[in-house]
């Protein structure tokens, strides 16, 4: 099986390159971003957990986004692997993705960053907030705090797969293709 993780802060494509790979590998495509959102349309408990702390711009708590992983993994294992989107993005997260996988005997196979400097990201959310409907896509303050809380809690993951060698940075900058290329030059060698 092979296990992604897809890295890259707000706004760096994972959710458009996800869409490509998740065919091209045959992956289950975990998009924690996603069910968070499916969960706040439906007013679900968790969504209800979750609204305040996503339209803010903040992290949800790990306890919560633990949890709904899991439970995706479990009800996923007739796929070839998982491409995990926007999961880890902080260490507890991390580490609690190891101990679980290493209960159901698996392993984080390998991680890719997608790598683009923050102001070419802000002006992409932006574009992206006139058509999304995302409350945290359309105010620059609550972009601004998800750059904060990526730098303080997710940027640390980077040297934490690295010490693994599993570590794999991408340029983000290019066309949707070319992109889709690097990172298959990557996958394939995983
Ligand atoms: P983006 O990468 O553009 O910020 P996402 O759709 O991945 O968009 O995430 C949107 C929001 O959902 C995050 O700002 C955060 O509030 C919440 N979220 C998503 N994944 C996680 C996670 N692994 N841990 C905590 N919060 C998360």
């Amino acid at each position: 099986m092979k296990l992604i993780v897809l890295f890259g802060k707000p706004g760096a494509g994972k959710g458009t390159q996800a869409a490509f790979l998740k065919d091209k590998y045959n992956l289950c495509h975990i998009s924690t971003g996603d069910i968070f959102r499916f969960n706040i349309k439906n007013e679900t408990e968790l969504g209800k957990k979750a609204q305040e702390y996503i339209n803010q711009g903040q992290l949800v708590p790990d306890s919560l986004t633990i949890n709904m992983l899991k439970s995706e993994v479990e009800k996923n294992m007739d796929k070839a692997g998982f491409l995990f989107d926007g999961f880890p993005r902080t260490i507890a997260q991390a580490e609690a993705l190891d101990e679980f996988l290493s209960s159901i005997n698996l392993e984080v196979t390998g991680t890719v960053g997608l790598e683009a400097e923050d102001d070419v990201l802000v002006a992409r959310i932006l574009e992206r907030g006139k058509t999304s409907g995302r409350a945290d896509d359309q105010d620059e303050a609550k972009i601004r705090t998800r750059y904060v809380e990526y730098n303080e809690k997710t940027a640390p993951l980077i040297d934490f797969y690295k010490a693994q060698n599993k570590y794999h940075a991408v340029n983000g900058i290019g066309s949707i293709e070319e992109i889709t290329e690097r990172l298959s030059k990557v996958i394939d060698n995983l």
